[in-house]
């Protein structure tokens, strides 16, 4: 395949679903991406949009769109993105990252959900590469997500292009209180703080024990799902490898902060 490129590694946080339709700066910086990073031969996405018992991996041709959400305009819905999907890489995937403890099960079912086609529509809109989804057993702790994550390590020397999706702070039940507030919560800000600081520290290990960042994380991390997928992206930095920081915002209860991983300066 690619033998002399490495490709990068992306952890986006998605916020609403209506990032994938509306205009904004977060949106811009992911079509610009779309556009500058070197072009995958695939996206392999963790979304925190995909929980299930055990690993599986999405091994559809023809991946439907999965419209995963409730009191959105008719518009989102009408969202399609017909990207393929590739069952031969899916297969290979599963065969590489599981074994007897942890197999990784291959299901010809499943879409793609919002946490990656909101993204990926404004990064690659003429929706030709390929994506795959490999989901979230959120029952098992941070360090075990990790340890399944650097199995991942081939795919960036085959052109595949890991991108973890979800939002590094995350609280849909204060969501409300804080949209029209002037500025977002002081627990929020401070945690994405906390989780910027031990990233340009490469404190993995604390960042797989997000409690151990502090007592915010119980209000910023309430479940784990949109927290994990930056371990995804984390454990596949080499240390070789820069971090470059993206829409590094607090919006409300939602972090939309976002990393590049190996991807020059
Ligand atoms: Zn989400």
């Amino acid at each position: 395949m690619n033998t002399n490129l490495r490709m990068p590694v992306l952890f986006v946080g998605h916020g609403s679903p209506m990032n994938a339709i509306e205009d904004s700066a977060w949106r811009r910086e992911w079509q610009r991406l779309g556009k500058t990073l070197p072009k995958p031969r695939a996206v392999l996405c963790v979304s925190a949009h995909w929980e299930t018992r055990g690993v599986g991996i999405t091994a559809a041709s023809k991946p439907e769109t999965i419209h995963d959400f409730y009191g959105f305009p008719p518009e989102l819905f009408a969202v399609e993105y017909p990207a393929p999907g590739d069952p031969d890489l899916a297969r290979d995937i599963a065969g590489g990252v599981g074994d007897d403890a942890t197999p990784v099960h291959l299901d010809p079912q499943r879409g793609i959900d919002h946490g990656a086609w909101s993204v990926l529509c404004a990064m690659y809109p003429e929706a030709g590469v390929p994506v795959l989804q490999l989901s979230l057993d959120t029952r098992r702790p941070g360090a075990w997500h990790y340890a399944l994550a650097q199995r991942l390590a081939f795919l960036r020397d085959e052109g595949v292009l890991v991108l973890g999706s979800g939002n590094i702070v995350h609280n849909l039940m204060l969501l409300g209180r804080f949209w029209n507030a002037p500025a977002p919560p002081g627990w929020a800000v401070r945690f994405r703080d906390r989780v910027n600081a031990a990233i340009a520290r490469r404190d993995h290990a604390a960042l797989c024990d997000w409690p151990s960042l502090g007592p915010d994380a119980a209000l910023a991390v309430p479940t784990p799902e949109h927290y994990l997928p930056l371990l995804y992206a984390l454990a596949l930095q080499r240390d070789d490898d820069g971090i470059t920081t993206f829409n590094d915002d607090v919006f409300a209860t939602l972090a939309m902060t976002s990393f590049v991983i190996g991807a020059g300066s």
